[in-house]
């Protein structure tokens, strides 16, 4: 009786410490988006056509001032259960039209959104606001969505994304092929850009079943006409599976991570600077 006694204060213990942790962790979060220290980095969007930058996927970084670097995975969630996914929503979307609207020609922003941040109900006004203030061009702006989104089933999910789609903003599905009736979704709305999730993407090179479904995804952009994207593309094989197939743009560790505004920016420079590679008759 006595060690079942002490099995559970050790227990007790246990769980008092993870919601200790859990409840700093939101505090120490709370206090980085108030302070505006939350970083927003930017992976390029390739063509994979031209090989042209055709824009930068926006992704949040925390630097912890004690623990260091800490990723999305680790705090997207526990932001999204205490509702501070919103104004860390509102940082991110400004601080990436402020750093795009700088970025020459008409190289695009993406920027993901939560289900909160559609629940929040000011979303279409966050994004207006975030635009006007910015001077970003809306055609510029491309905003992701997960099913999770759509799943809400809510009149007022799809009136905003209507709403700003009617502004010039277009709209991406993020991690396709991930949740339970991707196919579905893409009747209830009219999607700008499907995003292939890194799921079917990786080892493509070689594995014959993600080919499979990578080449279905990219038939279905196509005669639907929407812009396909592949994420997670981390080989050449990977890449030359994408090209034969007609796949428009790849993301990805092959072509670059994840990096600051000002890395960023020369990449896309360069990447504007280097000469173009003769346009190939049709073989
Ligand atoms: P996501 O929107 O699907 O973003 C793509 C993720 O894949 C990023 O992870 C990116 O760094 C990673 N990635 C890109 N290329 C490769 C590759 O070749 N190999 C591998 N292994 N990974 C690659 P990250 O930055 O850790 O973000 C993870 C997720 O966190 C994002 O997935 C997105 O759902 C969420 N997230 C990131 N930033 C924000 C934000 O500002 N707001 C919201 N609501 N969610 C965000
Ligand atoms: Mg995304
Ligand atoms: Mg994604
Ligand atoms: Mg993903």
């Amino acid at each position: 009786k006595a060690e079942g006694r002490g099995a559970y204060c050790f227990f007790e213990a246990e769980m008092d410490a993870r919601l200790q942790a859990r409840r700093r962790m939101e505090l120490d979060l709370r206090a980085a988006i108030n302070a505006g220290t939350l970083e927003v980095h930017y992976q390029p969007l390739i063509e994979i056509g031209s090989g042209d930058v055709a824009g930068f996927e926006a992704l949040v970084r925390w630097n912890h001032p004690e623990r260091g670097n800490i990723p999305p995975i680790d705090f997207i969630p526990l932001a999204e259960e205490t509702g501070l996914v919103v104004p860390l929503g509102v940082h991110v979307l400004t601080r990436a039209c402020r750093d795009a609207a700088a970025w020459p020609g008409d190289t695009k922003v993406a920027v993901n959104l939560s289900t909160l941040q559609f629940r929040s109900g000011n979303l279409f006004e966050v994004v207006s606001d975030a635009l006007n203030e910015t001077g970003l061009e809306p055609k510029r702006l491309e905003l992701e969505i997960t099913e999770s989104v759509l799943l809400e089933k809510s009149e007022n999910v799809l009136a905003t994304l209507h709403a700003l789609r009617a502004l010039g903003v277009r709209i991406s599905m993020d991690d396709f092929g991930t949740g339970y009736s991707s196919l579905s979704y893409l009747r209830s709305f009219p999607f700008d850009k499907i995003k292939i999730d890194r799921s079917f993407v990786q080892g493509l090179g070689t594995n014959s079943d993600s080919q499979a479904i990578v080449r279905a995804i990219i038939t279905l952009g196509r005669s639907l006409g929407i812009t396909i994207t592949a994420e997670g593309v981390e080989t050449a094989a990977d890449l030359e599976y994408l090209r034969s197939e007609g796949c428009h743009q790849g993301q990805g560790w092959l072509f670059a991570k994840a990096q600051p505004n000002e890395a960023a920016s020369e990449l896309l420079r360069e990447n504007r600077r280097r000469p173009k590679p003769p346009a190939k008759s049709a073989a």
